[in-house]
């Protein structure tokens, strides 16, 4: 008999989670809940509105009121604000500082919360993130922190964002994930921490298969503990 688990991976930028995470629910039938897409959709919001991503109280409110849904579309997870999709005005690099930003104010983190948690509800889920493992989920039947070097994680971003038509720089990819790093890490509330019992994942050396392959075979021999 398999228990169907809460699967939480978190990590730095660019270490490759959503795609890890994504293979991942896929291989085990399991649903995704991508929780970046949830903190960038308020600082989209915040911005759209002429709201500084300063305030903290502002952008709780948002986050407060925050209509989204996800949807697979040709094997992509969507995310729609209300029922317009906001997928790629969420993957910018100025969204990316701004869920950063927006993150780090407790009661932003605290709105989102619930929220995450009632996405999550059940089981049977992959969720990623920087505090799933440590916050959200601190009950979660697995839990991964992916890494990688930082260069490496720079290069996959640069990839990433070339693909999606955008030209960028690498060495301002670098220095921005630099910054985003420092700042997840060194907020004061819910940093960005390897869980005590979560199982650590260095993605540099090996492929996006090799990885999904090793997690899944250590997500399915607990799921029948
Ligand atoms: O994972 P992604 O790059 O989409 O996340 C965007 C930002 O949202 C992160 O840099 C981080 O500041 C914030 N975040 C967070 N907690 C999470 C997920 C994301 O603080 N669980």
């Amino acid at each position: 008999m398999e228990r169907q688990l809460v699967v939480t991976i978190d990590g730095p930028a660019g270490a490759g989670k959503s795609s890890v995470a994504k293979l991942l629910a896929r291989r085990l039938g399991y649903r995704l809940l991508d929780t970046g897409a949830i903190y960038r959709a308020v600082a989209f919001t915040a911005r759209e509105r002429g709201i500084p991503w300063t305030d903290g109280e502002a952008c709780a409110q948002i986050a407060r009121d925050l209509d989204i849904h996800f949807d697979f579309v040709d094997e992509t997870n969507h995310v729609f604000l209300g029922n317009i999709d906001r997928s790629a005005d969420i993957r910018t690099p100025e969204v990316s500082q701004g869920a950063s930003q927006v993150s780090a104010h407790p009661p932003v983190r605290a709105a989102l919360l619930d929220l995450q948690r009632r996405l999550g509800a059940g089981g049977g889920v992959v969720v990623e993130g920087r505090d799933t493992g440590t916050v959200v989920f601190p009950d979660a039947g697995m839990k991964f922190f992916l890494t990688a070097t930082e260069t490496e994680r720079a290069r996959r971003r640069v990839d990433e964002l070339t693909r999606a038509g955008k030209s960028v720089d690498f060495d301002q990819t670098l220095a921005e994930i630099r910054e985003r790093d420092t700042r997840d890490a060194s907020r004061d509330v819910a940093p960005m921490v390897p869980a005590a019992d979560a199982v650590m994942v260095d993605s540099s050396t090996q492929t996006l298969e090799e990885v999904v392959e090793s997690l899944a075979q250590q997500v399915v021999g607990q799921s029948k503990r």
